[in-house]
């Protein structure tokens, strides 16, 4: 299956001549999902440079081909049928500690930034021990745990628009919201982030990473099968942290017990889906589906989606 058997336009063709050695073809998105599930990209690239970026989503919005970002997959459920058009993974390394702040390129490990204030004696970053995943996705989604979320750090970020034009903006741009920024909307691209930390005590910072880190490895897959949680939680001023735990009403619904296909609800913790081997992405909404209506039906709340779904689902 080459490129001209859905190139109508002849603009993936054109994207492959400008970028030869970047674009691939029929790249199996699975092997980039924590699920481990998903068809193909039409066309692939893994992006090092922020000027390989720039370029890159110059001409491809040029030549009007779709595209989408993606980090190291973790919150992610890609389709069985893939992808039409570009995904572009960032891996764009880098960063900088320069007094109690550190900028961080978005392509690195989310926990990279965890030991680098670690190290630096910097306290604030503790909360996302053990998140996985890459700075780009952790702002895009305002990662977080145990009460605190990256907006709470974050000072500024540099981002790309969908052109490749890249510019630098204060936090009160990304209109952070519980697992949510602007960037959801804009579909603009997260290239750096800057974080404003403040001094502490190595030790007892080292301490409380490893703490929670220790409570994770408890609760969490180890391997990458899941997407982390799947639903967000309810904001519910009267809870703990502000929130109402999806994983709460989902155990009361029985969720633990339920299983489709492949898929599977992991036994520590309702509102993580598994893939235990054999799932199809399809496994995995049917499942998420299943577990919306029961608790639609037994609380009355609508779950919402943490997890991002790519390219099209029966
Ligand atoms: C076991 C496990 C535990 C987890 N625990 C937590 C947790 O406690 N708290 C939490 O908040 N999350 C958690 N997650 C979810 C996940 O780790 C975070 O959401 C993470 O920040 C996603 O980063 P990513 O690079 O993998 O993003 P991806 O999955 O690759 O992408 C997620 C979304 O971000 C977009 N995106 C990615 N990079 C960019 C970029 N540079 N610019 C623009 N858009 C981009 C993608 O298009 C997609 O919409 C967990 C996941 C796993 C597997």
């Amino acid at each position: 299956m080459g490129i001209n058997y859905i190139d109508k336009t002849g603009a993936y063709k054109r994207l492959k001549d400008a970028f030869p050695d970047l674009i691939e073809e029929q790249v199996s998105l699975a092997q980039y999902s924590s699920f481990g599930v998903g068809g193909p990209a039409d066309l692939f690239a893994r992006v090092r440079t922020v000027d390989q970026l720039s370029s890159l989503l110059k001409t491809v919005s040029e030549l009007e081909i779709p595209f989408a970002v993606i980090g190291l997959g973790t919150n992610l459920l890609v389709a069985d049928k893939g992808y039409r058009g570009l995904v572009i993974q960032n891996i764009i390394k880098g960063l900088e500690v320069s007094g109690s702040q550190i900028t961080i390129a978005s392509g690195e490990d989310y926990m990279t930034l965890v030991n680098a204030a670690t190290e630096a004696g910097l306290t604030g970053m503790e909360f996302a021990a053990g998140i996985w995943g890459a700075v780009g996705g952790a702002v895009v989604g305002n990662a977080g745990a145990y009460g605190s979320e990256i907006c709470d750090v974050m000072v500024k970020a540099e981002i790309a628009n969908r052109q490749g034009v890249i510019r630098t903006e204060k936090t009160a741009y990304f209109e952070f919201a519980y697992r949510s920024s602007i960037l959801k909307k804009t579909k603009e691209i997260l290239v750096s982030a800057t974080v404003k930390l403040k001094s502490g005590n190595k030790v007892s910072i080292a301490a409380r990473v490893k703490e929670i880190l220790q409570i994770r490895s408890e609760k969490h897959p180890r391997i990458p099968n899941s997407a982390g949680s799947f639903f967000k939680n309810i904001l519910d001023s009267t809870q703990p942290y502000g929130k109402l735990p999806a994983g709460k009403l989902l155990d009361e619904v029985g969720a633990k017990e339920l299983s489709y296909g492949g898929a599977r609800v992991y036994e520590k913790h309702a509102n993580i889906l598994i893939n235990s081997g054999t799932a199809t992405a399809q496994d995995i909404r049917k499942l998420a589906d299943i577990l919306k209506e029961r608790t639609l039906e037994k609380h009355g709340i609508t779950l919402e989606e943490e997890v991002v779904s790519l390219g099209d689902f029966e």
